[in-house]
């Protein structure tokens, strides 16, 4: 070999070398992506969307800001307005102190609601004197909510079935709403992101839920508005509701054997991701399965298959269902519903944990629905 054949081999031989590099980037690349859109999803609910009370403005305004991520997915995106009606009881208590001889009176009212029990009082402790008599008058009236769900249909080879993928954006107060259930929605615009530039077997229809706080009113919505055609024509509904913050990817199921046959191909393919099933063990649920708390339950209940993606952690009995993280001694501890539920707590206690849930997720979704 002269010295010139010698370097046009050694160039070769780099060029080759530069070219399988770079394709085992990008493979790599690719996977490690997952998660990177649905985090800075995150950041933005965190930052700008982080009171999305059921039937408020800042709920409408989530709801306008994941239309308008669709809309730029390249989606013709909808909004499907409902309304419901709750029964609210209200508690007024009129009580009459004497203040030396001056009689005064205060009155309270109290909105007994799930989460928004407000309380008015304008007298002062020392203006009100010795209580001579107490007077309470209950009353039950309906308050109207109004809410929406919004909604993105992707097209699939065979348009006649249909795979629904839904979850929750509103919040309650406490906490800024990221684990539940920005994360949830955060995985299901990725899932839409992707799915913008590739097609699958059948139609997948994307649904953000308004209201789910309040007794899942956006997915009952949803239910009631399909006809028994489509219904029969849903193969699945994937909801995916609080994964950011929990210890573990959980998925679940129904209790047929279709859905524990899905379920198993679905762990089998989510092994290397850390997904995992509650187990049956020490719980009041079967293997594969969880209670009706969510979205998905609607959709059972009118007989259609599902699977439900969830964080936590079953290993811990204290609080079954409702333990998302344990400590090292072995405390298990919710997130959801407390002021906890903000990007930078679960950054600081979790590092990476919710990009990589999210991420996970997404990676689940495709391989279900693809
Ligand atoms: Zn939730």
């Amino acid at each position: 070999m002269n010295a010139k054949t010698k370097k046009i081999t050694l160039i070769t031989v780099v060029l080759l070398l530069c070219i399988i590099f770079t394709c085992c980037l990008a493979a790599c690349g690719n996977t490690k992506d997952y998660g990177d859109y649905g985090y800075n999803f995150l950041q933005t609910f965190n930052d700008k969307f982080n009171a999305r009370k059921a039937g408020t403005a800042q709920e409408l305004q989530a709801a306008e800001y994941i239309f308008d991520e669709l809309e730029s997915f390249g989606y013709d995106a909808k909004m499907q307005p409902f309304n419901y009606t709750k029964n609210v009881t209200e508690k007024v208590t009129i009580s009459t102190y004497d203040n030396n001889g001056i009689l005064v009176t205060v009155k309270t009212t109290e909105v007994i609601e799930n989460e928004d029990g407000t309380t008015t009082q304008n007298v002062t402790e020392e203006q009100k004197g010795v209580l001579i008599s107490k007077q309470e008058i209950k009353t039950t009236k309906s308050v109207t909510t109004y809410s929406q769900n919004v909604i993105a249909v992707k097209e699939g080879k065979d348009t006649s079935k249909q795979i629904i993928v839904g979850a929750h954006y509103d919040s309650v107060l406490a906490g800024f709403g990221i684990d539940d259930n920005a994360s949830g929605v955060a995985a299901l615009l990725e899932t839409a992101k992707y799915y913008s530039k590739n097609k699958a077997e059948c139609n997948i229809v994307f649904v953000a839920f308004g209201a789910e706080e309040t007794g899942c009113n956006g997915s009952a919505a949803y239910v009631k508005k399909m006809t028994e055609e489509e219904k029969a024509n849903t193969k699945l509904m994937i909801n995916i509701d609080s994964i950011a913050g929990g210890d573990y990817l959980y998925a679940y199921t129904g209790a047929d054997e279709e859905s524990q046959a899905t379920l198993k191909g679905l762990l089998e393919f989510g092994k290397d991701l850390g997904l995992k099933t509650q187990e049956g063990k020490g719980s009041e649920f079967a293997y594969g399965e969880t209670g009706n708390w969510s979205d998905h339950a609607n959709f059972k209940k009118a007989g259609m298959k599902f699977i439900y993606f969830e964080g936590t952690n079953w290993d811990c009995d204290i609080d079954e269902g409702t333990t998302q993280y344990v400590d090292e001694e072995g405390k298990g501890y919710a997130i959801m519903h407390t002021s906890k539920d903000k990007l930078d707590w679960i950054e600081e206690n979790f590092p990476g944990r919710a990009k990589k849930n999210v991420g996970n997720c997404v990676q689940c979704i495709i391989n279900l629905t693809k």
